[in-house]
């Protein structure tokens, strides 16, 4: 069963007089444990879906389910607590909290939206930690790393409660090239590892490689998807 089934969404923005059309009606699906880019230019609609996958945000028409469960229809608590259980983010500037250590950052969903108990907290944070390779790091703060290692916190970050989905909005915009493709291919492994999907988007040609089935977007319309084969979905 698809783990995301869009069926013509379309996303409008109101601001004053003018209204903006930032999605023109997309269907496409994602099965469980793919690993998906959307690529596009600038202004194509790259985090106006992402939101809409991650339940930031709601289609103006379509119909849209995330793992199994019709995201419309939602309201806030709802989606909050939806995206708590199912979901794990990635951001373009790490969003790590400056005053927690590596540890802390990462244990911070679990605390906030996952009634984990201890024991079991300690437990995801080592898997996750050792799959990042980020166990040594452990007691730093974010400024006493790089960017590299923040972007692998991060990640750890996203799997440490276990979703079905990870969305990442051009996760690499602020790392170098060839960082930007380490960040890519961890992201991958973790895939692998975990059997979470991940869907990420980009601007950068040089990474969309890297993607296994990979959506362009142009002018918020879906102008292609290419299918590499790979792990995803055997
Ligand atoms: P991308 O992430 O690919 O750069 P966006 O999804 O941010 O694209 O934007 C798609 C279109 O929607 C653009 O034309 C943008 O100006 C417009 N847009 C995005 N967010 C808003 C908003 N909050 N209000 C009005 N227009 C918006
Ligand atoms: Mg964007």
């Amino acid at each position: 069963m698809s783990l995301i089934v869009a069926e013509n969404i379309q996303k409008d923005y109101f601001a004053g007089e003018v209204t903006v059309r930032a999605l023109k009606g997309l269907s496409f699906e994602i099965e469980p444990a793919s690993f998906v880019s959307f690529v596009g230019p600038s202004g194509s609609g790259k985090t106006t879906l992402l939101n809409l996958i991650g339940c930031l945000d709601k289609p103006t028409e379509g119909t849209l389910k995330v793992v199994n469960t019709d995201v419309l229809h939602l309201d806030r608590k709802q989606s909050a607590s939806f995206r708590g259980s199912n979901i794990g983010f990635i951001f373009q500037d790490f969003n790590l909290i400056p005053v927690l250590t590596v540890y802390e950052n990462i244990e911070y969903p679990l605390l906030m939206v996952q009634n984990v108990p201890a024991s079991e907290r300690r437990k995801r944070l080592n898997t996750v930690l050792e799959a990042v390779g980020m166990t040594d790091q452990k007691d730093k703060y974010p400024d006493q790393i790089s960017g590299g290692q923040k972007q692998r916190v991060a990640v750890a970050r996203a799997l440490v409660t276990n979703p079905k989905l990870v969305l990442a909005d051009e996760p690499t915009a602020n790392l170098d090239h060839k960082t930007a493709y380490m960040v890519i291919e961890l992201m991958k492994k973790m895939r692998d590892e975990f059997r979470t999907t991940f869907i990420f988007s980009t601007h950068d040609q040089k990474i969309v490689g890297e993607a296994e089935i990979l959506y362009t977007l142009e002018d918020g319309e879906l102008k292609g998807k290419e299918v590499k084969g790979g792990g995803g979905n055997g």
